[in-house]
């Protein structure tokens, strides 16, 4: 009989490795990403559809280069918005 359990102990500590460098590179990125933003001087920008966990519908300012949420729109833009 196997053991399913204890079938692969090096896969669950190499998933357990995998997982601890994820979030060391989500980290970096993050990092990487508001450096970026932070030297961005957001000359265009979309409107965005940004869901907040309160709301399912949530219209923010959106720099095209650096996708920082740089304020929110005017009610033209948001017509606009809403016609496209
Ligand atoms: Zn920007």
């Amino acid at each position: 009989m196997e053991n399913l359990e204890n079938q692969n102990p090096e896969q669950q500590e190499d998933k357990s490795h995998k997982t601890q460098k994820i979030k060391s590179n989500i980290r970096d990125l993050e990092k990487e990403l508001k450096s970026i933003q932070d030297s961005c001087s957001h000359k265009e920008y979309r409107i965005a559809n940004c869901p907040k966990e309160n709301s399912e519908f949530s219209l923010r300012k959106v720099c095209k280069e650096c996708e920082k949420e740089i304020g929110y729109p005017s009610q033209s833009e948001i017509d606009n918005w809403a016609k496209s």
